[in-house]
């Protein structure tokens, strides 16, 4: 059978503005694919982060130009197909990501297993955390209420008033908390006393101290660090992974930026290979990237995929997060469907 594939443009609103070092959103617009062989529908999401590449329309540009070339792509031949997305798209790595994870959906459903089974993962994980972003002081209260349910905090910083945001939080809750500071920190001696600071404020590790093209000072500051670092902005593809040896202890993997499941678990082989921790990430993300990336949750030391729970409108269910405890089917391929 033929394979049809359509394509819209959804927007998701959070429940609160996102902020964080670089930027601000209180909505994104997400692409949301559906391919169809007939009987079955994969779906896949494109979440463009402006960090890496183009925005949304663009994607649709690009989906239009290539349509026929995607519809000859392999169900079965993972690494082939994930090849040939990376020379159609060389400009869209989120692209690149809804294209493979639909594939990979329809591939489940085909063959009638849950994802997490053909990847060799294991249906428990630890708990995710659950992030919050930077905003104004008054506002963290709400916040930190808000994340009542979730044991774990992931706390963005990078700002000029980071000791006032974390003595704002310190005051609502005493939970662990881990730090995320986006590049934010531009010089060796800020990030020295960042670290120093924070590994008395009961966190757990550092996620991206200072601007991924300081990596000598990152390796410096690594010496010094009494909290371990972990890469995300340094480790977007596969072939970055080998080049953080020495700079981090852990590497943040995101469908987002590295161009789908079937190059995340390249990632995860790659990072045990060199002795990482593995965190697996997202952006803001519908159900369908979350429910993808939580396929291989098992893998992970420390998971951050709260992409959907921060959403005030997901228009799609899959994984379960109950309290942070992300909860993977056995419903074939990815477990989603439109709400
Ligand atoms: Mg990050």
């Amino acid at each position: 059978m033929s394979l049809t594939l359509n394509w819209s443009i959804k927007r998701i609103t959070t429940k609160f503005e996102f902020k964080i070092a670089r930027s601000a959103e209180s909505y994104y617009d997400v692409v949301i694919l559906e391919l169809s062989d007939g009987d079955n529908i994969g779906y896949g999401e494109a979440a463009p982060c402006k960090r890496y590449e183009v925005g949304p329309e663009a994607v649709l540009g690009m989906l239009t130009d290539k349509k026929d070339q995607i519809l000859t792509l392999s169900i079965e031949d993972h690494e082939n197909r994930q090849s040939a997305l990376e020379q159609l798209f060389p400009d869209s790595y989120s692209l690149q990501a809804a294209l493979d994870t639909a594939f990979w959906d329809l591939y489940g459903k085909q063959t009638g297993i849950a994802l997490w089974r053909t990847f060799g993962a294991q249906q428990k994980m630890v708990l995710s955390s659950y992030t919050i972003g930077i905003s104004d002081l008054s506002v963290i209260p709400a916040k930190i209420e808000e994340a009542a349910p979730y044991p774990i905090l992931k706390i963005k910083l990078g700002t000029d008033y980071d000791h006032d945001i974390m003595r704002a939080i310190r005051a609502e809750t005493d939970k662990v908390l881990r730090v995320d500071v986006n590049e934010g920190w531009k010089t060796l001696d800020d990030a020295k006393r960042g670290a120093e600071w924070l590994a008395q404020e009961n966190v757990e590790f550092l996620e991206q101290p200072m601007p991924a093209d300081q990596l000598d000072d990152i390796a410096k500051l690594r010496e010094f660090s009494p909290l371990p670092l972990v890469a995300d902005e340094n480790s977007v593809r596969p072939e970055d992974i080998p080049g953080l040896v020495g700079a981090y202890d852990g590497i943040n993997i995101k469908l987002m930026k590295c161009g789908g499941l079937t190059n995340a678990r390249k990632m995860v082989d790659l990072s045990q290979k060199h002795e990482f921790d593995i965190m697996l990430g997202c952006m803001v993300e519908t159900s369908i990237g979350i429910s993808a990336m939580s396929q291989l949750g098992s893998f992970a030391r420390w998971l951050d995929l709260d992409g959907n729970v921060l959403l005030s409108n997901d228009p799609y269910q899959g994984v379960g997060n109950d309290s942070g405890t992300i909860m993977l089917s056995d419903l074939p391929g990815l477990g989603v469907s439109p709400r």
